[in-house]
């Protein structure tokens, strides 16, 4: 596996490949890899020849300084993962090399996908988030970018993003893996304590729940039921919301239409974020 500190070797790496035809997956990620991330991989390996895999603590996605200081980093542990899932090779760049000196930020003009939700309540997040992946997809300029579906608005706003840049890529969410109690795999799982990480399959469990039952009951009085059963067991809830799984526009009521049920709540400080697809009765 080939590790590339500069955009200037990667760049190099990425012209022989093109030479060869040989096409490229990428799995951006920010490190502290769990098995998640490395389904990433394993599916880019199952499309593509070669896959890249970037890690990168991105600062301009934090808008909290505390959430950026305490995010975990282990890359030994990280490639040690990545090379026994065949990456071929792994970006590790540092600041300067993805933000230079004279670097000016664009505005993404994502509209209404960064307003709500995670938007909401991170504010910047999103724009953060379209700047390191548009310096990446530049660099790296993959064939295909894989990106979780457990960040469901995070691949709505990156899809949006790649239509804006018009990026000639291919663009794959893969389902998100949990733990088996239900809980969501994410780097920040490592910072729960153990009461907090037993607590913490909480979450899916009352997505389970709403799901299950929202064809047959009053959606706001099921959501309103679930948030404030969290909100007794010890967390503090941003949001629990029924949306479009088209545009994440809020609906009050399933009518049937596809659907996802997004949550984000924390315990103390750690925030956990999650969610559910509903598929329309049509698909059924
Ligand atoms: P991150 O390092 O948290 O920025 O995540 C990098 C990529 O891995 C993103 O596309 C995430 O959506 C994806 N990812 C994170 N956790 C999971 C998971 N539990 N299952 C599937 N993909 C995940």
């Amino acid at each position: 596996m080939k590790i590339f500190k500069t955009a200037e070797a990667l760049h190099t790496e990425r012209i022989k490949l093109s030479n060869r035809h040989i096409s490229v997956g990428f799995v951006p990620t920010m490190g502290a890899l769990h098995n998640g991330h490395i389904t990433l991989v394993q599916q880019a390996k199952t499309s593509k020849p070669y896959v890249i895999t970037s890690i990168f603590v991105n600062p301009t996605q934090f808008n909290n300084a505390q959430d950026f200081e305490l995010y975990p980093i282990s890359v030994e542990d990280d490639l040690n993962q990545l090379e026994a899932a065949g990456c071929d090779a792994v970006f590790l760049p540092s600041v300067e090399e993805i933000y230079p000196p004279g670097y000016v930020a664009p505005v993404y003009p994502i509209g209404y996908l960064e307003t709500v939700l995670e938007g909401a309540y991170r504010p910047g997040h999103f724009q953060g988030v379209c700047q390191v992946v548009d310096r990446l997809l530049q660099i790296v300029q993959p064939n295909e970018m894989l990106l979780g579906r457990k960040d469901f608005q995070q691949c709505k706003v990156l899809e949006k993003m790649v239509e804006l840049k018009q990026y000639p890529v291919q663009l794959t969410f893969v389902p998100t893996l949990r733990e088996t109690d239900g809980l969501a795999m994410s780097s920040r799982n490592r910072r729960l304590t153990p009461e907090q990480r037993r607590l913490a399959p909480q979450l899916y469990q009352s997505l389970i729940l709403i799901k299950e039952n929202i064809d047959t009951n009053d959606t706001r009085y099921i959501i309103t039921n679930e948030i404030n059963k969290l909100e007794q067991s010890g967390f503090k809830v941003d949001y629990l919301q029924l949306a479009s799984a088209n545009d994440l526009q809020p609906l009050q009521q399933w009518n049937g239409e596809n659907a996802v049920l997004l949550v984000a709540a924390y315990l103390d400080k750690i925030r956990l974020i999650d969610n559910i697809e509903i598929a329309a009765k049509s698909a059924r």
